[in-house]
């Protein structure tokens, strides 16, 4: 559930455009980033699974069914 929270946090900064300017995360899109990759990432290791084999399945996978050929090592 906190993932999802962060979700919201992270959809609040971006429509209010709240970037980081010098060292200052707090309340910025930077931080909420990260926050929700850092619960992903929780979630991931809660049930023991591969974050990046699974991403990278789910890339290809993503490519056969939309046809597009965007990799994120690119
Ligand atoms: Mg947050």
């Amino acid at each position: 559930m906190k993932l999802i929270e962060e979700v919201g946090e992270l959809a609040e900064v971006i429509r209010k455009n709240k970037r980081m300017t010098d060292d200052n995360i707090k309340g910025t899109i930077e931080e909420e980033l990260s926050d929700v990759l850092y619960y992903t990432a929780m979630v991931a290791n809660t049930y023991d699974i591969d974050l990046e084999n699974v991403f990278r399945m789910k890339e290809k996978y993503n490519s056969k069914r939309y046809g597009f050929n965007i990799k994120i090592d690119e």
